[in-house]
């Protein structure tokens, strides 16, 4: 597979003339500047590396529009629960196909999806897999690089059991979680060349203290493992009330601080917290959409980096999917919190929403020679981007500037109407019962 691109930006450099020959399995084994697209290369005008969306629940796409009556983020999640509890196999691989068609028309090549609705909603185990299989299917159905985050959730907050609608995201204990786990490796070896298996902890409500300890020593060490940080104050008062530590304190006592950790949110954290996950060297992905939205608040970003954090994106609950607009909320939040422009120069900006996402999901950094082909290509006339320069266009364009997606060498094209009326039919199917 070849591709050729005009402008290849790149970090924030615009190099010219590239051409990328990728193997079979989409990885990228040569690349050449300066050259003509050969007759037998795809070609493509405006590119850059592909974007990594580090948090996503895909069901999550189905509350869009249908939450914004009143409430706090605790009466959003009643509403989330609602709808976790009608998935079933079939019916969420045609949802999720569907959402995950949307992020690949907006330019999000590879999506971590933190996977929690196991189990059927009484609690029992879907033969083979199901639900997950449905995941990873839809996956490749959109053309999608899936990491699949199977998450541990054995409790319904620190001391308490799983509430009702909480049965199906729950296993007995972590030796089923992390059997579980084992034996799901197994059924998605070689299933798709675009999909992978990492890990996750819900969070420090919905894992008990030893179960963190258990999963950070029996994990292997290379799979990537996620865990919601700090998103709202009421878990750090639970945690400091429970344990005399916060959150990130507990996390370094039990050993799950390491450079394969990403923390999700990180937006309540004390100044130790932010030592702590600098010297640990992990990602935190910031999802600074769905924390607008919910009313999280903003995490320190500018202090995390400087900590030696890297930083990701994610569009979490996917109320918005569109990686331009998270980068763009992310320095958005920066200078609303320090009355001051520029905080995160554009070509940070760019390895945020790339090379620091991918790496937080345990893969290569694309459009590098041994990572995947994963590219996208931009429309830099368009309404938004015209007379924009190229370094700045995370600051300009949208997922609407979004001309093709580019993922393990494949050029994907979007039928915008027919994503939309596959969206429309999951929702719709959903929540046919509440009309
Ligand atoms: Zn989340």
């Amino acid at each position: 597979m070849k591709i050729w691109v005009d402008r290849l930006l790149r970090e924030g450099v615009v190099e010219r003339g590239v051409l990328f020959e990728a193997d079979a399995a989409g990885l990228v084994v040569s690349e050449d500047s300066a050259v003509d697209a050969p007759p037998d290369a795809a070609s493509l005008d405006l590119a850059t590396p592909g974007f990594a969306n580090a948090h996503s629940h895909a069901f999550h796409r189905a509350l869009r529009g249908r939450t914004h009556q009143s409430g706090s983020f605790w009466t959003w999640r009643e509403l989330m629960y609602r709808a976790a509890g009608r998935l079933t196999p079939d019916s969420y691989r045609a949802l999720a196909a569907a959402v995950f068609s949307e992020m690949v028309a907006t330019g999000w090549t590879s999506v971590g999806e933190f996977h929690y609705v196991h189990h059927r909603p009484d609690g029992s185990a879907y033969p083979d897999h199901a639900m997950e299989i449905a995941l990873a299917d839809a996956a490749a159905e959109a053309g999608i690089r899936l990491v699949l985050l199977d998450t541990c959730y054995l409790a319904g907050g620190i001391g308490r059991p799983l509430s009702k609608e909480q049965t199906r995201f729950g296993d007995a204990d972590v030796d089923e979680w992390l059997s579980r786990w084992r034996s799901l490796h197994e059924a998605l070896d070689g299933r798709s060349p675009l999909v992978t298996l990492g890990a996750a902890l819900h969070s420090v409500r919905a894992v008990p203290r030893e179960a963190l300890a258990r999963v950070a020593r029996e994990l292997p060490s290379d799979i990537p493992l996620h865990i919601h940080l700090s998103e709202q104050p009421a878990e750090n008062e639970d945690c400091v009330a429970a344990f005399g530590h916060t959150p990130t304190e507990l996390l370094a006592a039990e050993g799950v601080l390491a450079p394969r950790l990403s923390v999700v949110h990180a937006t309540h954290l004390t100044e130790n917290d932010i030592r702590l996950l600098g010297e640990a060297g992990v990602h935190a992905v910031f999802c600074p959409t769905t924390e607008a939205d919910l009313g999280d608040g903003i995490g320190p970003a500018i202090e995390l980096m400087d900590a030696g954090v890297d930083i990701a994106i994610g569009s979490d609950q996917n109320a918005v999917i569109d990686p331009l607009l998270e980068l763009r909320g992310l320095e958005a939040g920066e200078r609303l919190r320090s009355l001051r422009r520029g905080r995160i120069a554009p070509e940070r900006l760019w390895r945020i929403g790339s090379a620091h996402g991918y790496a937080s999901l345990g893969l290569a950094a694309p459009a590098r020679v041994s990572g995947p082909l994963d590219l996208v290509e931009l429309d830099a006339g368009s309404l938004r981007t015209a007379g924009s320069r190229s370094e700045q266009l995370p600051l300009t364009a949208t997922g609407a500037d979004v001309r093709r997606t580019i993922v393990g060498g494949r050029v994907i094209t979007h039928d915008q109407t027919s994503i939309a009326e596959r969206l429309q039919r999951g929702i719709t199917a959903l929540f046919e019962e509440d009309r």
